[in-house]
């Protein structure tokens, strides 16, 4: 039976760049839809930009444009990345949309109905200045555990704790500077601890393998024992300023973007739904037959799990069938850091001519349907793609098409009876139960294996030294197509993962579009083949250099105040920093010695040296670079010396990086340090004895 299924993946905010930590979920998704495309089943996959909410408006304020030109531009950007990355959209839509806002009333008038809307007073925290309610992440002060200055409204990096805004000390509103006054305003609140809720979501997050195990067991502890009331009432209003949607009947009152985000899945697909004349009731309605299935980062699993399913049940709406929670990327072994240069965008990738392919072949070889972290290890995504995707199933293509096309002209033998290719065929029910599973890795495993038989099936029948023999025309003929059908076989099983790569195959074989259901036809004898041509290059060394090198940001490396951002999927934070633009960013793989000598490299005498009061990472020196005034540098290793170390030490600064405003003061250079990748260790650079403050290093 041809299932209907509607799939989406989470909403990127529109306040930021798409980098390879988003790309894990939509290359995830896209693989998981364009395999079941494969199967014949009627599957759309939507998605949108996030809009709505105050950092969006505050952006586009400090631009001078509006808040949908901002939108507009970004939504431009994430869909040239998206299909940049063969992520293949049935519909990209924005939440900002007529759409939206109809179903967001709905919605939200069904709650009111059902009396799970109430009205509170809730006080908060209010930027006199700015004349507006200030999110936590715009709230910074001391910490009130351990007295760390400049944290942010929810949470210490000194020292780890959580707290409410209100608990902060000398808060500041990072808007204006002005300290927030409180105020109280009415909210909205969806009443997620009344007992329907409750009672729902207890049975609706355990049941029917909707959630996998470990998030299901999530769910079991937040919910609680049962009658403990465990679920606090959810705020869905924002007063105005906000961009966002207007509360019906309450002027002034703006929906919380994160209630109109998920709302925006339905409404992508209800754009896609008028274009194509579906009727969205079929998908929509409580019982309807069809699928919804989300895929996610855990860090949204709260969000996804109880909040949107009640929302849909008592609006009475259909609940998703399944969501599919994924863990978080690092890069080698750490989170993406901007300062190690690992954390890469979509754009820089692509920038530095590498094919998104071989990051679709890796992601599918280490995913697997758990929410366990997954590690980008540029080793080994280099073997990976050498020497399997390459060296392994690009070859079989490239040792055995040639002959075809120069000796018989393309056309293929009879070799419906091989038994290798029956054996080929056999695979498919395990690989294509891993693809629905979301166990790609395995998929992968269980292709890969089947490509080494072929593979030794090529070193056993030797068609190079076929060719050098006369009267072996017919062996070499028959020998090279069971090669090629092969390579068509293994081109189906990863076609999810290779869309791009898999095109050229279909070229290479004159055939429209290759399917699941072709794994058992064959092409025949006397089909025709193009002639070969080359269907991807191999990893190099120098392409992640430069990848590396585009995405440093030096200046950052000296900035604790940065967030690190281990969440990364998307909008957790409201908190999201603007990243450099990719023209910025990307640099040559080498550099002539006129751009090296553009960093004014000097010796420097530490005069003085101590802690900075409120960081655990920053020294603050006084360094002596031979002119009128010493330089005052913040320099990120109170981990590794302390300030008697590093007083009367010879240091290298860099002298012309551009002076950076830091919460402390300004920093008036960089001094030079050497660390491992993993940060563990640091050594300060020195020079030999006799260098003097001010003398020129190059
Ligand atoms: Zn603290």
């Amino acid at each position: 039976m041809t299932r209907r299924i509607l799939v989406t993946s989470a909403l990127p905010y529109a306040n930021g760049s798409i980098h390879l930590g988003h790309l894990l979920e939509y290359i995830q998704t896209d693989i998981w839809v364009a395999f079941q495309k494969m199967q014949g089943n009627e599957v759309y996959y939507v998605c949108a930009d996030d809009t709505h909410g105050t950092p969006v408006m505050l952006r586009a304020e400090k631009e001078g444009i509006t808040p949908e030109a901002l939108i507009a531009r970004v939504s431009e950007e994430h869909q040239r990345d998206f299909s940049g990355f063969s992520v293949r959209f049935d519909h990209y839509h924005s939440t900002n949309a007529p759409e939206n806002k109809t179903l967001c009333e709905n919605i939200y008038r069904s709650l009111r109905s059902n009396e799970l809307i109430e009205k509170r007073e809730v006080e908060q925290f209010y930027d006199p200045v700015k004349a507006m309610f200030l999110p936590d992440r715009f709230i910074k002060g001391e910490c009130p555990k351990c007295g760390a200055k400049d944290q942010y409204g929810d949470s210490c990096e000194a020292c780890g704790a959580t707290y409410q805004p209100t608990e902060l000390k000398n808060a500041y509103s990072s808007v204006s500077g002005a300290a927030p006054i409180r105020k109280s305003s009415e909210h909205y609140f969806f009443k997620l601890s009344d007992a329907r809720c409750e009672a729902f979501l207890r049975q609706w997050t355990q049941g029917e393998d909707r959630l996998q195990p470990e998030a299901a067991n999530k769910m079991k502890e937040w919910l609680g024992e049962e009658g403990s009331a465990k679920l606090a009432d959810w705020d869905i209003s924002r007063d105005a300023p906000y961009f966002g949607f207007e509360i019906p009947d309450a002027p002034g009152k703006y929906f919380y973007v994160w209630l109109d985000a998920p709302v925006g899945y339905l409404a992508s697909f209800t754009a896609l739904a008028q274009g194509l004349k579906l009727n969205t009731d079929d998908f929509f309605k409580a019982d309807s037959p069809c699928e919804m299935v989300h895929f996610i980062g855990k860090d949204i699993l709260y969000f996804h799990a109880l909040f949107w399913p009640a929302m849909l049940k008592f609006s009475g709406m259909r609940t998703p069938t399944r969501i599919n929670a994924h863990g978080f990327l690092t890069v080698d072994g750490a989170k993406m850091s901007k300062s190690r240069g690992t954390f890469i965008t979509a754009d820089s990738y692509l920038q530095q001519g590498m094919n998104p392919e071989w990051l679709r072949y890796y992601f599918a070889a280490k995913l697997n349907s758990t929410m366990e972290d997954l590690d980008l290890n540029f080793q080994d995504f280099t073997a990976r793609v050498n020497s399997d995707l390459v060296g392994k199933f690009v070859n079989i293509a490239s040792r055995s098409a040639g002959f075809l096309s120069k000796r018989f002209d393309g056309v293929l033998a009879d070799v419906t009876q091989n038994p290798l290719l029956q054996t080929i065929k056999t695979g498919a029910p395990a690989i294509a139960g891993f693809y629905e599973q979301r166990e790609f890795g395995k998929a992968i495993r269980e292709i890969m294996a089947l490509t080494d038989q072929v593979n030794a099936y090529v070193d056993q029948n030797k068609p190079w030294e076929l060719a050098r023999q006369t009267g072996q025309d017919t062996q070499l003929q028959e020998v090279c197509t069971v090669c090629l059908e092969a390579f068509r076989l293994l081109s189906i099983y990863l076609k999810p993962v290779l869309p791009a790569l898999v095109a050229k195959v279909e070229a290479l074989f004159n055939i429209t579009s290759l399917n699941w259901s072709d794994l058992g036809r064959s092409l025949g004898a006397g089909h025709r083949v193009s002639p070969f041509t080359h269907l991807m290059q191999r990893v190099e060394a120098s392409q992640i250099a430069a990848l590396i090198q585009a995405n440093t940001d030096t200046l950052l490396a000296a900035a604790p105040t940065e967030k690190t951002q281990g969440k990364n999927t998307q909008k957790s934070s409201e908190k999201k920093a603007e990243k450099p633009k990719p023209a910025e960013q990307a640099a040559p793989a080498h550099i002539g010695i006129e751009e090296f000598a553009k960093v004014d490299l000097r010796m420097g005498k530490v005069l003085e040296c101590k802690r900075v009061e409120g960081s655990t990472k920053l020294l603050q020196l006084s360094v002596d670079l031979g002119e009128a005034e010493p330089r005052n540098i913040f320099s990120g290793i109170s981990a590794h010396y302390s300030p008697e170390q590093m007083t009367g030490k010879m240091v290298i600064v860099v002298a012309n990086l551009a002076p950076r405003k830091m919460k402390f003061g300004i920093s008036q250079g960089m001094v030079l340090c050497a660390s491992p990748n993993d940060d563990t260790s640091l050594f300060v650079l020195t020079a030999d004895s006799g260098a003097l403050p001010g003398m020129k290093v190059s």
